[in-house]
């Protein structure tokens, strides 16, 4: 299959004189969502903000909406309605509120690319709205794809829709392709910074902390992948988001722990070449590629200096620690609803190490207990992956009593 998200050579879009693009920022109060308007608010020739979403930070949405004054906001906590349009209407932008408010205006026709940056599950739904209406999509939501990338790449084929990553990796492995649509990958090589544990052995681990968890060492993100990041859930899940952007085979996907995260991940072709993408750890240069592709925009980001840095290293992942990954590696491996079921447990088995319901390496627990106890399905249809989501859920909370 030919990949929709395979770079093309520059289009007329983002030239210089061309229209403002429109930007719908689904969950702009996140971690991404906020340094996606900072790269608005220093392109603000180049970009426009048409939608602002958020779950319940009703303050910030109120002020980002205020600058950036979207046409229409969506405030999923229903019960925060009434704040955010008493503070909102006279500006003339519409507001809603509900879950299924973010598919009403994933639908409308005034933004021209969605910026996915809702965290798990929930960011799905409006994604394949947005796809189903022709928007092009920037990609930072990886779990839409673990959990149904089949349907969603192959609604993006038929819509003719590309989806471009945001993830530091995928956004690097995309670079890399650029000019080399018709070369043959042999792997890619996702690397991984082994986040703040690092060496750990499960001795240590047992005892490990939220506040503990929740420092990483090279990113500053949301709270749930900073959690899969410190139990390398997040590079399992990354490995089957790859698998979908790229049109991979598991066995052409390599990880590979990089702890100065300065390569954010290589492609190999089949003459055994490897290209690499790298600079400083900075979400604001994925995400500003990603809304700019084709064209690349001038910044004063930090640089990365040879010169100043001697050392990048490189060593396998330690997966009989961090069983995590090889979970996800077995879940790539066996594709069907077996990526949902896990990604469905492992956003409740972190929600209850948050809540500090359960211990580290009980997060690993959950997730194998529930990948062991639902059915297989093999090809499953949007409602079975919706299914499995729901009942893998309920499952894993009853593991842990939510
Ligand atoms: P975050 O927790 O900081 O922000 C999440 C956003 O989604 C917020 O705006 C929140 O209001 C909204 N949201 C949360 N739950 C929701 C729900 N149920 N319904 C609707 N909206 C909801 O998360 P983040 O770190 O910005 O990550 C967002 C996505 O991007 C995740 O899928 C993550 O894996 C991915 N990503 C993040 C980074 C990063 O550096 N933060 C890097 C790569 C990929
Ligand atoms: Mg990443």
């Amino acid at each position: 299959m030919d990949s929709v998200i395979q770079p093309k050579p520059a289009s007329a879009t983002g030239t210089a004189g061309a229209a403002k693009k429109r930007i719908g920022i689904f969950g702009s109060t996140g971690s991404i969502g906020k340094q996606a308007l900072e790269v608005i608010e220093a392109n603000a020739d180049k970009f426009s903000v048409s939608i602002l979403t958020a779950h319940s930070n009703h303050d910030l949405l109120i002020e980002q909406s205020r600058k950036f004054r979207p046409a229409a906001v969506v405030i999923v906590d229903e019960t925060k309605f009434q704040l955010v349009k008493n503070e909102l209407s006279s500006l003339g932008i519409k507001v809603l509120a509900g879950e299924k408010a973010l598919e009403e205006v994933a639908e409308m026709n005034n933004y021209d690319m969605m910026l996915a940056a809702i965290v798990g599950f929930a960011g799905l739904k409006p994604t394949l709205k947005a796809i189903e209406t022709g928007k092009t999509i920037a990609l930072a939501n990886k779990e839409t794809l673990v959990v149904a990338g089949d349907i969603v790449m192959q609604m993006a084929v038929q819509r003719r829709v590309p989806v471009i990553p945001v993830d530091s990796e995928h956004s690097a492995i995309f670079q890399c392709l650029v000019g080399e649509t018709r070369n043959r990958i042999e792997k890619i090589v996702l690397t991984a910074s082994g986040g703040p544990f690092l060496g750990k052995k499960p001795n240590y681990l047992v005892n490990v902390k939220r506040e503990h968890a929740l420092q990483h060492p090279n990113w500053s993100m949301g709270t749930k992948i900073t959690i899969d990041s410190a139990t390398l859930m997040n590079k399992g899940l990354e490995m089957i988001e790859a698998k979908w952007l790229f049109n991979l085979q598991p066995r052409q996907i390599q990880v590979v722990v990089h702890p100065q995260s300065i390569i954010h991940s290589m492609v190999q072709f089949e003459d055994g070449s490897i290209k690499a993408q790298m600079g400083l750890p900075d979400m604001k240069l994925p995400i500003q590629y990603a809304m700019a592709f084709p064209v690349r925009i001038a910044n004063d980001f930090p640089r990365f200096d040879f010169t100043k840095s001697s050392q990048l290293t490189f060593e396998p992942p330690d997966i009989r620690t961090f069983r995590n990954l090889a979970l996800a590696t077995d879940a790539l491996h066996r594709g069907g609803n077996l990526p949902c079921i896990m990604n469905a447990a492992n956003e409740i088995a972190v929600f209850g190490f948050l809540k500090n319901r359960i211990g580290f390496l009980d997060m690993t627990e959950v997730i194998e207990r529930t990948m062991e106890r639902l059915t297989y399905i093999e090809k499953p249809t949007l409602e079975e992956y919706f299914e499995s989501d729901a009942e893998a859920r309920n499952f894993a909370a009853s593991l842990i009593n939510l």
